[in-house]
């Protein structure tokens, strides 16, 4: 008998096995790995992909039947390989993984479009001069009817008139996307020297064959996006099949991306991210699958299209921890691009004027390619970088802009440039509490300061969403009018700029006031179209944007990152600091940066003041090392929640007694999460560590199959975690 593994794009653990009837083999060739089948589950029917077709000599089970093989396109092997190895990677289920796969499938075709054309010979019975030029204007073509009728300069009436009549009929067509073929030949960029050998290895790497990983590393503006793109446009020359993924960390930065693309190579690319309309995503997921599609765009999920001659895998700005997935499928877009490339045989480049910690000890110890761009191209020069010691230049109460930075603003503005106010906080303060009897107001099912919207006149949890209108009464000891908000957000710095320089054009852009990518790209417009004079930003405006006027970068608050102290505090706040501070001066102005800060003799600010990367790496990588931590040991957390206190810490404790030997791995916990409630649920973590030649995946499983977790507790696994909440 002859069986099928079929992956369910469901959460359930594993494969199941269907009977593979004689019928279906003989319809359409023999079933095989990748067809999508629709299998029987309970009273349902339910769609699947097989992983696998085994024979078998009798079983004592008995297994139901595929029931039918689907039209839809099967899934590419290296599509296959890489879902399976992915959810064995994060302890997911394949069949979860096999449904992101699936995802762009699930989306409804776009609807057909509706043209007009001639029947045939016949006439109008009566031929005016409007229903002739309608004629005229269509000839042999088929048009939509409206602008068949702005052709012809008549309204509607007149081609439904020839519509009723039987001289023009309807037809509909179905709306196939057309993907153009990049010209790798469009619109060359004449690079620099380090630029043009950069893009000759990766090239080379891609023609070579096989895994090749790079690490492309320079400051903001030295080039890295035009000497990809140069690398793209070889590797199209060579292979004009060849398909390309290019990888961001925020749908923001997508369009600008986009654009440059376009203006290279004469076409624009496909795009793939939440943002786009289910029905394109279903035309880019065919195309992809039916090679019609070379360069996409797109977000971690794009990592999961089914690419058939998939050759090249850039992920712009590695080091960003938007890479992580933390919602449903835990997993690190940066380091599935990796196993993705591995498996596809394929060039993947790391690309970042920061790199992470682990990219750079894959670089420094030969696994990666490393390639440097020196200077900032042409006459730019990186900003000057000065920190402002807050201990003798503190502001008055109540406000949070020193007199140092004041200046530079008021001597900016005058030049008619343009200032960017760093800021990693939402809202208008970060914590609201009661002068008198010091409550501070949180929500009420979660371990998390309420933070204060005056836009929104709205209190709201920034882990939730929760949200309740600012009372008049302290909830705690009911006392009138004694709330205070203590500290600032970018919209409390934005009141005080708007005091200080009422002349200025001033704007904020937090996810709050640009929460889709079309009013972040609206905001970026104007700030690059010089409407803006003053922008306060969270990290949504720090990244990678170009904006040429601008000349002045002043972070609020620097020390605001080091304070958390997980694990990456100082390699996070190193990488947000210098993104942020390298948008100034990227054109032909020379820009600079004041960073206020409470300890100015914190390695990570003096490193960032003196410019100097390796000495910031250099310090960090030693102390990883001397605690085993990532990147030379790795990590894995599991995270306990449930509404049930008891149930989570009965878990807690089986997950404790159930350990298995191992050597060169310790694991911490249980303990209460730092978020110990989140929307009703208590939390606890576990930790493990582990040397780097433990197979940590192992581990866990073994360790997971011994304790029965009941179904009122969710157990997640975060291998290697960046969020230790
Ligand atoms: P990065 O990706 O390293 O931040 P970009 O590739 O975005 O750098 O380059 C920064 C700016 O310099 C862009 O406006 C880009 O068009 C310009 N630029 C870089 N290299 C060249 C080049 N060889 N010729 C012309 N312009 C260049």
């Amino acid at each position: 008998m002859k069986v099928a593994s079929v992956l369910i794009p469901l959460p359930v653990p594993e494969a199941f096995d269907y009977e593979v009837p004689e019928a279906l083999s003989l319809a359409n060739g023999d079933l095989a790995r990748g067809d999508q089948v629709a299998v029987p589950l309970g009273p349902r029917l339910i769609r699947g992909v097989v992983s696998e077709v085994f024979e078998t000599t009798g079983s004592n089970r008995r297994l139901k039947a595929i029931d039918s093989r689907l039209d839809d396109p099967p899934l590419p092997a290296g599509v296959m390989d890489f879902v399976e190895w992915a959810g064995r990677w994060t302890l997911s289920a394949p069949g979860e993984m096999a449904a992101t796969a699936l995802k762009g499938l699930r989306a409804p075709r776009p609807r057909p479009e509706r043209r007009v054309r001639r029947v045939g010979e016949r006439s109008p019975s009566r031929a005016t001069p409007a229903r002739t030029g309608v004629l005229e204007a269509l000839g042999d073509r088929a048009m939509p009817p409206a602008d068949l009728a702005r052709a012809a300069g008549v309204s509607s009436g007149v081609v439904k008139g020839l519509i009723d009549e039987g001289v023009l009929e309807i037809i509909e067509i179905a709306a196939e996307a057309a993907f153009d073929r990049p010209d790798p030949d469009h619109a060359p960029a004449a690079l620099n020297g380090d630029q043009a050998a950069s893009a000759t290895a990766m090239a080379d790497g891609v023609s070579g064959g096989g895994f090749r990983p790079f690490l492309l590393d320079g400051v903001t503006g030295s080039g890295k996006t035009e000497a990809y793109l140069e690398a793209i446009a070889r590797v199209l020359r060579a292979d004009p099949a060849a398909q390309i993924l290019i990888l961001l960390p925020e749908i923001a930065l997508t369009q600008a991306l986009i654009e440059r693309i376009a203006a290279r190579f004469g076409a624009a690319p496909a795009e793939w991210h939440s943002g786009v309309a289910p029905p394109r995503r279903r035309q880019v997921w065919e195309a992809v699958v039916a090679g019609r599609c070379n360069i996409v765009v797109g977000a971690r999920s794009a990592l999961f299209l089914p690419f058939v001659n998939l050759c090249l895998i850039v992920v712009d700005e590695e080091h960003d921890g938007s890479f992580k997935q933390e919602e449903g499928l835990v997993y690190h877009g940066r380091d599935l691009a990796v196993a993705r490339a591995r498996i596809e045989g394929a060039a993947v480049i790391l690309a970042s004027a920061t790199p992470s910690l682990e990219t750079l000890w894959n670089a420094q110890s030969g696994r990666y390619d490393w390639l440097r761009l020196g200077a900032r191209h042409g006459t730019a020069v990186l900003p000057d970088i000065a920190l402002l010691d807050l201990r003798q230049n503190t502001p008055d109460p109540q406000t949070w802009l020193s007199q140092p930075l004041r200046l530079a603003i008021g001597e900016t503005l005058a030049r008619g440039e343009q200032t960017l106010l760093f800021l990693n906080r939402r809202g208008y303060a970060p914590v609201v509490l009661c002068r008198a009897c010091g409550h501070r107001l949180t929500a009420p099912d979660t371990d998390s300061w309420l933070v204060e919207h005056r836009y929104t006149g709205r209190l709201v949890c920034h882990l939730t969403g929760f949200s309740m209108a600012r009372p008049k009464l302290c909830p705690s000891c009911g006392a009138e009018d004694s709330l205070v908000s203590v500290g600032p957000g970018v919209e409390r710095v934005e009141e005080e700029v708007r005091q200080l320089f009422p002349e200025a054009r001033t704007a904020v852009f937090s996810s709050d006031t640009a929460p889709d990518a079309r009013s972040a790209r609206a905001l970026i417009q104007k700030m690059t179209d010089g409407e803006i004079d003053i922008l306060v930003a969270t990290q949504a405006a720090a990244k990678g944007h170009n904006f040429p006027r601008l000349t002045l970068v002043g972070v609020v608050d620097a020390d605001l990152g080091l304070r958390g102290g997980d694990l990456r505090a100082a390699e996070r706040t190193y990488q947000l600091l210098a993104q942020a501070t390298g948008r100034a001066g990227r054109a032909d102005r020379p820009g600079r940066a004041l960073l206020q800060t409470w300890t100015p003799e914190h390695p990570v600010l003096t490193a960032l003041a003196a410019g100097d990367r390796d000495a910031f790496v250099e310090a960090e990588m030693a102390e990883r090392e001397a605690a085993s931590l990532p990147p030379y040991g790795r990590l894995a957390a599991i995270i306990l929640s449930s509404e049930n206190a008891a149930a989570v810490e009965k878990t807690a404790n089986d997950l404790a007694q159930a350990i298995p030997n191992a050597e060169r791995l310790e694991v911490y916990g249980p303990a209460d999460a730092p978020l110990a409630l989140v929307r009703g649920r208590r939390r606890k973590r576990l930790l493990v560590r582990a040397d780097r030649d433990v197979n940590l995946q192992a581990f866990l499983r073994a360790w997971l199959q011994r304790v029965k977790v009941p179904g009122s507790v969710r157990l997640t696994v975060d291998v290697d975690p960046y969020s230790f909440l």
